[in-house]
């Protein structure tokens, strides 16, 4: 199993003061952990700093779905589509493990809503030739109902897949998968000031843990700092220019085993009547809801979860789910979309482009900012060919670099539970062990095998066991107690009451 802990970080620090690099990335988000993995396989000398922790911005607070974007196609956006589609197919091959198929339901209260849903299908089913999961169809009251027993009414509706994944998970495997190529990374490692005067020539860093200051000097700066990419500019001497980002909210509530009864996700209208969808998911033995999408002016580093917010996921809930109030909300999230303004200033956020956009302002720096957790894989891929117009450096080989499983995880699934049962673990955490940590499940298993407490639950009731507190750290470089019990193991996404340790 790779190392990649506080050792590695403060082993990390210490060359990251003292080398000269081609590229520094600023942000541990999935862009920017996308950049570090695409530069370092190319060859190239690669830094990156996170200010808090890898996910902890909106890579760690998505749908968590890998998705095509269906509702892009209403814009008419089949570029985008196509895109996401692609990446959706190539994710799937290199994270078997993280990123699932999804079946998801759209119910249909009428005809004419069904004749677009038919149509809108119909065109991503075209889309998706040869990409696809499984083909959309229509399906009968009955069949809604017995995926979705808790749905009010006898809907018909429309069946297509999508896939799901871990976002957290997701972007600490590809943060793992960048430094197994070289590069080398640090969260909790704030970028304060950019350095050099007209050119930006790296930037001077704080290490958040122990107040240590260094510089880290690169030919490149790469800003992939998302909703704060304006205030990374900013940190030039050259000043930060123009506003580009708009940022806008989306809130998710998690609700308690059983209360929201589907083992589908579903595409519902919301309960507003503005037009806007909301996605209800399984997950594990819960369902997630969301999303809001609103403009944001306020602290981008504790967007919260408001009444409103709160209201308009469960209004639209309880409209489908008889029965379901507030009661049953056991977690909520909140995140940011870095979107792109377009110079529109205050227009409705969920009208602007998803696409991303690369721009070198003040020269040295590369902003990279929009762009969906879908299709990280292709924006890294792009700002990396534009770094390599201007030094020596391979082809892109992200399409072909495993993200922590070589080969099946049925195959890899069927040993594990098979190893777990042996250990008089129950079936699903053999599961567990591939779902989360791929190839490096036999050395979960070990462990639990030499300390038998390390098979116990976490937390009474939940499924993540002790042995991931001790491979966040020693594999996935947590460094406090928020990044182990938020983000590695996503014990308070589960429930909010878990206590989350100091330290
Ligand atoms: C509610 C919601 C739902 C979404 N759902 C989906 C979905 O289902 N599917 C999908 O494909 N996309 C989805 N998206 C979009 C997707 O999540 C984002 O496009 C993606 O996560 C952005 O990643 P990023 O790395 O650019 O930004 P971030 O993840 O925000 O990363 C930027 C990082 O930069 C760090 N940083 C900032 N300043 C500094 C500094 N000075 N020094 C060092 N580090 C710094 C921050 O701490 C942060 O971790 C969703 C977004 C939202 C908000």
């Amino acid at each position: 199993m790779r190392e990649f802990s506080a050792r590695t970080r403060a082993a990390n620090m210490a060359r990251m003061a003292q080398g000269r690099f081609d590229v520094l990335v600023i942000g541990g988000g999935i862009t920017g952990t996308g950049i570090a993995l695409d530069a370092a396989a190319r060859g190239l000398r690669v830094a990156l700093v996170e200010k808090d922790d890898f996910a902890s911005g909106t890579s760690g607070r998505s749908s968590r779905m890998i998705h095509g974007g269906l509702r892009y196609l209403e814009r008419y956006d089949v570029g985008l589509v196509h895109e996401a589609l692609r990446e959706r197919k190539i994710l799937r091959r290199l994270a078997p493990h993280l990123i699932r198929p999804l079946p998801v339901i759209l119910p249909a209260d009428s005809p004419r809503e069904a004749a677009r849903y038919r149509l809108g299908l119909t065109a991503y089913g075209l889309l998706t030739a040869g990409r696809n999961i499984g083909s959309h169809r229509p399906v009968s009251g009955e069949q809604v109902r017995a995926a979705a027993q808790g749905l009010r009414g006898t809907l018909r509706g429309y069946r297509y897949f999508e896939c799901q994944g871990d976002d957290a998970r997701l972007t600490i495997e590809v943060a793992r998968a960048a430094q197994g190529y070289g590069a080398l990374l640090a969260n909790h490692v704030r970028a304060r000031r950019l350095l050099g005067g007209a050119r930006v020539t790296g930037a001077a860093v704080t290490d958040e843990i122990s107040g240590e200051r260094f510089e880290i000097r690169a030919a490149v700066t790469v800003n992939a700092a998302g909703v704060w990419a304006d205030q990374v500019r900013a940190l030039a001497a050259a000043g930060g220019g123009q506003r580009r980002l708009v940022p806008s909210k989306g809130v998710h509530l998690v609700f308690a085993p059983g209360a929201v009864r589907t083992t589908v996700a579903l595409f519902v209208p919301s309960a507003a009547g503005d037009g806007h969808f909301v996605f209800i998911v399984p997950w594990e033995d819960r369902v997630y809801a969301g999303t809001t999408d609103t403009a944001y002016g306020g602290d981008l580093d504790c967007p919260g979860v408001g009444e409103p917010d709160r209201g308009y996921i469960l209004d639209t809930v309880a409209r489908d789910f008889p029965g379901v109030t507030g009661r049953d909300v056991v977690a909520s999230w909140a995140g940011l979309r870095p979107l792109l303004s377009g110079g529109q200033g205050d227009a409705a956020t969920y009208d602007l482009s998803r696409k991303h956009a690369i721009a070198e302002d003040p020269p040295g720096l590369l902003t990279i900012a929009g762009g969906k957790l879908t299709t990280y894989r292709a924006m890294a891929e792009d700002l990396v060919d534009r770094l390599a117009r201007d030094r020596p450096a391979g082809r892109c080989r992200t399409r072909d670099i495993p993200l922590g499983l070589h080969g099946s995880a049925r195959a890899a699934s069927r040993l594990a539970v098979e190893r777990a049962r042996r250990l008089g673990l129950a079936p699903a955490a053999g599961t567990r062990l591939v779902r989360c940590y791929g190839d490096d499940w036999p050395e979960a298993i070990a462990m639990i095998g030499a300390d038998r407490s390390l098979g116990e639950p976490a937390v009474d009731g939940l499924p993540v066991l002790r042995v991931e507190l001790e491979l966040a750290r020693s594999r996935e470089m947590a460094i406090t107690g928020e990044d182990v019990f938020v983000r590695r193991t996503r014990l308070t996404t589960r429930d909010a009451s878990v206590p989350v340790p100091a330290g």
